[in-house]
């Protein structure tokens, strides 16, 4: 057992699942932030327990070949990267034996078979300004200037810093004009300890394929004195499209307002992924990876394997992306998501997109799914002794008692127990697993593979380069019995 301020000399093994360096020490093992696999390092024991312990590097005694400079210099500081320092392709690879080492233990898949599905994890070429949305928040400095940047891990400590590397870099001239503006006219950061101040955050949105850009200041108060001359500044940036203020009074960590107030051009962006088009309004959720969202629902899309004749079910379909996706080439798409506004935006999505295949419900899907199928069946079966060929004809008035396709993509708690029931009941040709925590795949995907079905493909795609997590498509396929 190790104690604290004890040092040690340790090799870097493996990653923790907060992209921290694992090294052992005669079977002690110990955590250590920002040291990169393959590392030779000197480390301070900070917090030991009787097992295990988190140390801090003190020397790099011998880099690890997969260790880079990193593009940011406060990658180490900040909370939004985890693994700067570590080669984009040993990232990859990295990721890529999360999924199957979970899929694997936790799973209880067997090697040989994950030889054969796993496809290669889907990396981006560009791994680096990749985030169509950032949320600054507003701060002052020890010498009373305002600041904005970063979060710091764990904390509410700004790192002064306009240019983060995973984001649009226009990002830096929006904000060093609000920083400027802001010195001139002595208007103050808010201060989330006093509820002081006005300028609480700063969100930028930017269509990727349309090039528009949103601009939204979320204040402590009913207005911004001299607005007109922000604006002004703002609306010459090309591409701007949205200005807008979020009003937020109350003392709370919830970023934005309950509304938005237009102060110039409209009130959203628009843009694309694939052919489908969105407005997306500073309260809109949007994926923040435009790039490999489409790569990713072209995966469901594939493994989905639509003709055109099937009745599909997108369980978890936040605002209807999915849906709208598999819509193109489905008979009808049933969408299921608890957030109402969500589904609100999902109607809009599939009207001005002019899709009419797609109904969207509001509620849990492991409460709608049961609900719908239980009463849908019930007018299925209520026929009693009916020839096959009506109960087709009932089908067809009632597809939601029948899916061809499930596509589910839960948060990272998974599927509840509840939902995948019914889901084996309601017994769809292929289930598509869209999961954002390889182990509670792995949960469901056990348990899926327990009552019928085979796992037949299996891919990683990677959203959020230079952290730690990791999407995964997987297909699931009915036993023919
Ligand atoms: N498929 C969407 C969003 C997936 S994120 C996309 O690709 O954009 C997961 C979504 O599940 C969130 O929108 C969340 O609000 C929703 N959600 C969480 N728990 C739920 C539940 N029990 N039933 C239905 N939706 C749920």
């Amino acid at each position: 057992m190790m104690r604290k301020n004890d040092r040690a000399v340790i090799e870097i093994t493996d990653i923790g699942v907060n992209g921290e360096g694992i090294g052992r020490t005669d079977g002690y093992t110990l955590f250590v932030k920002d040291a990169v696999i393959g590392d030779r390092v000197e480390v301070k024991v900070m917090k030991a327990k009787k097992n295990y312990g988190y140390a801090r590097l003190m020397t790099i005694l011998e880099p690890s070949p997969y260790r880079i400079l990193p593009r940011c210099r406060f990658a180490r500081q900040c909370g939004g990267c985890q693994m700067q320092e570590m080669s984009y392709d040993r990232q990859l690879v990295y990721k890529e034996q999360k999924v199957r080492g979970s899929l694997e233990r936790l799973g209880g898949t067997d090697g040989d078979l994950l030889d054969k599905i796993m496809e290669p994890i889907v990396g981006m070429v560009e791994p680096f300004g990749y985030r169509n949305k950032a949320q600054f928040p507003l701060g002052t400095d020890k010498t009373g200037k305002p600041v904005t940047g970063f979060y710091a891990g764990r904390t509410h400590d700004i790192i002064a810093n306009t240019d983060c590397a995973l984001g649009a870099p226009v990002n830096k001239d929006i904000l060093e004009i609000i920083l400027v503006f802001m010195k001139k006219h002595n208007i103050p950061a808010y201060d989330e300890k006093t509820g002081d101040g006005l300028i609480r955050h700063v969100l930028i949105r930017c269509g990727f394929v349309t090039k528009e850009i949103m601009v939204c200041l979320v204040i402590n108060g009913a207005k911004i004195p001299h607005s007109n001359e922000l604006i002004k500044t703002l609306s010459e940036i090309p591409g701007m499209t949205s200005i807008t203020i979020s009003v937020n009074m109350r003392q709370t960590n919830v970023i934005m307002g309950e509304s938005f107030e237009v102060l110039w051009g409209q009130g959203y962006i628009t843009d694309y992924i694939g052919k489908i088009r969105y407005q997306i309004s500073p309260l809109s959720f949007y994926q923040v990876n435009p790039v490999q969202t489409e790569k990713l629902y072209l995966t469901v899309l594939e493994y989905a394997d639509l003709k055109g004749d099937e009745v599909v079910w997108d369980l978890y379909c936040g605002i209807g992306t999915i849906s709208l996706f598999l819509a193109q080439r489905a008979k009808k798409v049933y969408g299921v998501e608890i957030i109402p506004q969500a589904i609100e935006n999902a109607r809009e999505n599939a009207r001005l997109n002019g899709i009419d295949n797609a109904e969207f419900f509001v509620g849990k899907a492991e409460e709608v799914l049961p609900e719908y199928y239980g009463k849908m069946r019930g007018t299925l079966e209520s026929g009693g002794g009916v020839s096959a060929a009506t109960m087709d004809s009932a089908r067809e008035s009632a597809p939601g008692a029948h899916a061809d396709v499930i596509v589910v993509d839960p948060p990272r708690k998974g599927c509840d127990a509840v939902l995948l029931e019914t889901i084996v009941e309601m017994a769809p040709e292929r289930i598509v697993y869209v999961s954002c925590d390889p182990a509670t795949l792995a949960r469901d995907v056990k348990a899926l593979r327990g009552k019928g079905y085979e796992m037949e493909k299996v891919r990683a795609v990677d959203m959020f380069p230079m952290t730690v997590h990791v999407e995964t498509c997987v297909l699931l396929q009915r036993r023919t019995m």
